[in-house]
């Protein structure tokens, strides 16, 4: 489970996650979509919550593991097991399982640029899930940023079905092309909206 925040030890300031989720589209080529995103082209971004230095706040990095996590991966659901990584797939059906974890193990094989933060796409971050992060608050003398957890009362209906989920979906490189807004479970689809990186400012 992340941290519902961090927060410096010195001077008390709170850094939140602006986001807890968001998805690939491994096989978005940069093309107009036509019409909504089926279910089945989007997967779930594995991530590691970490500190973003160009953005300076705390955020969301993609978790690409080597490799062979994923060859092991496919191992395991093809012999039936249930993974958590890349997914989790104990509530799936081994067929759709072993079908997912194949994505990831294909996407893998062909993925180039390291992992992005989920910001900005860039990657100048430090990872926040680390046993001793001892992140430096750049305005504090003595105070480094540490996780609060606050035990959630999430009593919402499902993301996309009351108001827009806005959850970002990128491509295979892990460029955000767009945001996810509304579930559309009758027809297995989301509705989305094109969306980019902010550009980057040097000062
Ligand atoms: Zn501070
Ligand atoms: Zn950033």
């Amino acid at each position: 489970m992340f941290p519902t925040s961090y927060a410096c030890t010195c001077c008390g300031e709170r850094f939140r996650l602006a986001q807890r989720a968001a998805y690939y589209c491994f096989d978005f080529d940069g093309g107009p979509i036509d019409g909504p995103l089926p279910l089945a082209r989007i997967f779930p971004v594995p991530v590691r919550p970490a500190w973003c230095k160009d953005c300076a706040e705390v955020c969301l990095v993609e978790d690409i593991a080597p490799v062979r996590a994923f060859e092991n991966a496919f191992g395991a659901v093809r012999a039936g097991r249930a993974v958590e990584y890349p997914l989790e797939t104990d509530q799936r059906d081994p067929e759709e399982a072993r079908e997912d974890v194949a994505a990831y193990l294909r996407w893998r094989l062909t993925r180039r640029h390291p992992a992005r933060a989920l910001c900005c796409g860039r990657t100048n971050f430090q990872f926040l899930d680390v046993a001793q992060p001892l992140l430096k608050h750049a305005e504090c003398d003595f105070g480094v940023i540490e996780p609060r957890y606050t035990i959630g009362s999430f009593n919402g209906s499902a993301p996309g079905t009351r108001s827009p989920a806005n959850f970002p979906v990128h491509d295979g490189e892990g460029v955000l092309f767009g945001l996810l807004t509304w579930l559309h479970r009758d027809s297995g689809t989301w509705d989305f909206v094109p969306a980019a990186y902010p550009p980057f400012s040097e000062d």
